[in-house]
C-alpha cells in the first residue's frame, strides 16, 4: 500500500480549495494499492482555510519540532493551528500503520507534506511537514512530489 497526498490525486483539499493533481504520481504507483489521506482535513481544518507557517522550528525538522513542542504553526489570520496540524497527522499515520504503508508520496511545500530535508527544491517550503516527520519515525519512506512539475492540473 501506498500513501499519496489526496491533493495529487486530484481531491480539491488544499488550502485554497484547489488540488494538485499530478500525472508523475501515476508512474510511481506501479499499480500498487493506494491510500489518499489529507492530514490537514483529517485534523478538523476545513476547505478552504487560510494558510499555516511555521513559527521557531530549525529548517529540516519542522515535523519534529512541532511534534515535541518546541514549535508552532500560526495561521495567516494569526491563529495558533499546531494542535489541529498535530492531531491530523496523528490520525493519518495511524492509518498508515493499519493499512501496512511503506511507500509514502508527499506532496512538496506543505506544512504536513512537505519532505525536502536539503532544501534543494527550487520553489522553498518546509524542510519537512508533520505528517512526514511521524512517517519517517515509523520507518517509512518519504517521497517528495514537486507539484510545480509538468502533468499538474488545478
Ligand atoms: S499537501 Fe497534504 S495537507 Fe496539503 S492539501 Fe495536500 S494532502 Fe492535504
Amino acid at each position: 500500500m501506498i500513501l499519496v497526498s489526496a491533493c495529487l490525486m486530484g481531491h480539491r483539499v488544499r488550502y485554497d480549495g484547489r488540488h494538485s493533481r499530478c500525472d508523475q504520481v501515476r508512474g510511481l504507483l506501479a499499480g500498487e494499492p493506494v491510500l489518499a489521506l489529507c492530514p490537514e482535513v483529517l485534523g478538523g481544518l476545513g476547505t478552504p482555510r487560510p494558510p499555516a507557517r511555521f513559527v521557531g522550528a530549525c529548517f529540516g525538522r519542522e515535523g519534529e519540532d512541532l511534534l515535541a513542542g518546541r514549535a508552532r504553526l500560526v495561521n495567516d489570520q494569526g491563529r495558533d493551528v499546531s494542535l489541529a496540524f498535530a492531531q491530523g497527522a496523528r490520525v493519518a499515520a495511524e492509518l498508515c500503520a493499519r493499512h501496512g504503508v511503506r511507500l509514502a508520496l508527499l506532496k512538496d511545500r506543505s506544512p504536513s507534506c512537505g519532505w525536502d530535508p536539503e532544501g534543494v527544491n527550487p520553489q522553498g517550503g518546509p524542510g519537512q511537514g508533520v505528517l512526514a516527520a511521524l512517517l519517517r519515525q515509523m520507518g517509512i519512506t518519504v517521497r517528495e512530489v514537486r507539484s510545480g512539475a509538468r502533468g499538474e492540473r488545478r
